[in-house]
């Protein structure tokens, strides 16, 4: 599963717009992750630029 590891995020989307199957949402100042719709491809970790997500398998 992918992992918001602390606060850190400022909401920048980049995330959002590499994720191959929607998973990641934006909500007001809440990143949503829906673990039904995640592959697990990892994109979003390698392209957040202040890597606040990360891979807990
Ligand atoms: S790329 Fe990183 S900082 Fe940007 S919205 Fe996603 S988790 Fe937050
Ligand atoms: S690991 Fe891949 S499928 Fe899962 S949220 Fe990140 S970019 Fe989307």
């Amino acid at each position: 599963m992918i992992r918001v590891k602390d606060d850190s995020c400022d909401f920048c989307g980049v995330c959002v717009s590499v994720c191959p199957t929607d998973a990641i949402e934006l909500r007001e100042s809440v990143l949503i992750i829906d673990e039904e719709k995640c592959t697990e491809c990892q994109n979003c970790v390698y392209v957040c630029p202040i890597e606040t997500l990360e891979y807990v398998s």
